[in-house]
């Protein structure tokens, strides 16, 4: 992309709504827009970022053997009647009537609609296991929208269901989902670390929710300092294996780590006082197991091999697909601006060129992005005529991973620089050999 046919709007100044610096540096990135309260426009940037996060849970939940689908954002209320939780949810559901005085309401997630259409379809125990996803825009009227997309109203949040014959079926599934998402968290080069949680509204005894550590996170949490040594790193794993799924969560769940809600002073009072930890995190990611409560409300029952009718064994799993833009910048920012991990960051190159309007180094620039796009690096060129300064600033700030940067002076020597924007390490190298380094 040509920075100059682009659609960048930098905030030179600090925007004053913003207290927390991921969203500071959202606004001044020119990635997001607020359009009410707890409502954004993703401007072009900022999309990117969000469909590049949104790609690395695709490709997990499917290496997972999860199906991908997608649902409404409306629904109807009567489902959400027959499961309870029409009365129950509260003032945080945004409740519609449509012209003909229907009820109906904005998703805050989807138990209830997955639930009846698994109800609708599936009559067999030879469907099981299934686990079917949505990536999609989520309402919850929140009381206090606040820093950024962190607490949005409107949010996009992958959610998943599992179906599964029996209870141990349906703990293998949320432990193949742990795993997972141990995986998916780490290529946006964050841990996040499972801690024990409280199921809350949905119920249910078994549930982890996955948090990044940072000082502006929401939720107060407790644990050991081991845990922040685990790495899943890119070990091989057959999601099919239960007893290879059950081994890696035991080794990522069996110290303790938990939220405020389910701290136990006695229990983390016998972690060795050097280790005791803590600290504020961000929740970027939960999973649950909650039994048959909603295929019974729903009717999502299956014929199991002995013919008897039973209910099936759910639970589900929520990553905060738009919160973990925030998130990440939390956890890979400097004074200069946002230093993406290189699988999420909108742009891998910037190219900056320092004298834009001569030939030589204008030719040369032309040069390289062609050649990064052959490669099939995507590369935003700073082709503007500004002063070099104010294009390095813009470069940091929207902090893509690598800069090269091409200027008369440079290439009397038959070389340009690249950067790397997390070490600010340079060195300097022909052009022609630019490509080949980051490929
Ligand atoms: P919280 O405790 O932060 O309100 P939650 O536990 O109610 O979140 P879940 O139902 O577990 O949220 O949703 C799954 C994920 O969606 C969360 O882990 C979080 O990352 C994200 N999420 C939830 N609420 C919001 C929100 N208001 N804005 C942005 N992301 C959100
Ligand atoms: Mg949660």
């Amino acid at each position: 992309m040509r920075l100059s046919r682009y659609f960048l709007p930098v905030l030179k100044e600090n925007p004053s709504e913003a207290q927390i610096v991921s969203h500071r540096l959202m606004l001044r990135a020119g990635m997001i827009k607020q359009q009410a309260a707890g409502i954004y426009s993703w401007l072009p940037l900022g999309f990117k970022v969000l469909k590049n996060i949104e790609k690395i849970v695709h490709e997990e939940q499917i290496r997972a053997g999860h199906h991908p689908m997608l649902m409404p954002t409306l629904q109807s209320a009567d489902l959400w009647r027959k499961s309870g939780r029409y009365d129950a949810y509260g003032p945080e559901m945004l409740r519609i009537r449509d012209r003909h005085d229907r009820d109906m309401l904005y998703g805050p997630t989807n138990e209830e609609m997955i639930t009846d259409i698994v109800a609708n379809y599936v009559t067999s125990y030879k469907a099981m296991p299934l686990t079917l996803y949505h990536v999609q825009w989520k309402f919850r009227d929140e009381v206090r929208p606040r820093f950024g997309v962190m607490r949005g109203r409107e949010f996009y949040m992958k959610d998943g269901y599992n179906f599964d014959l029996t209870k141990a079926d349906a703990l293998h599934a949320y432990n193949r989902h742990l795993v997972s998402y141990l995986r998916t968290y780490e290529r946006m080069g964050l841990q996040a670390i499972p801690m024990r949680a409280d199921s809350g509204p949905i119920g249910g005894d078994y549930t982890h929710e996955f948090l990044v550590l940072a000082d502006t996170g929401e939720s107060e949490v407790f644990y050991d300092s081991e845990i922040t040594d685990l790495r899943f790193g890119d070990r091989a794993i057959d999601y099919d294996d239960h007893a290879q799924c059950q081994a890696v969560l035991e080794e990522f769940t069996s110290r303790y780590a938990r939220t405020d809600e389910t701290h136990d002073a006695a229990e983390f009072a016998r972690v060795p006082e050097a280790r005791q930890r803590s600290a504020r995190g961000i929740e970027v990611g939960q999973i649950f197991y909650f039994g048959t409560e909603y295929s019974e409300k729903l009717g999502a029952y299956v014929q199991n091999e002995a013919g008897e009718r039973v209910a099936l064994h759910m639970g589900s799993h929520g990553i905060g697909v738009s919160r973990l833009a925030g998130a990440i910048i939390e956890a890979s920012h400097d004074e200069n601006g946002i230093i993406w991990p290189y699988e999420v960051a909108p742009f891998k190159v910037g190219i900056v060129n320092v004298k834009q309007g001569d030939a030589e180094p204008d030719k040369a620039c032309e040069d390289l992005y062609k050649a990064f796009s052959a490669a099939g690096i995507d590369t935003l060129y700073d082709d503007r005529e500004e002063r070099a300064g104010g294009k390095f600033a813009t470069m940091d700030l929207i902090g893509c991973p690598w800069r090269v940067t091409v200027g008369p002076r440079g290439l009397k020597n038959g070389v340009v620089e690249l950067t790397d924007r997390a070490t600010g390490e340079s060195e300097e190298l022909a052009p022609e050999l630019v490509v080949s380094r980051l490929t």
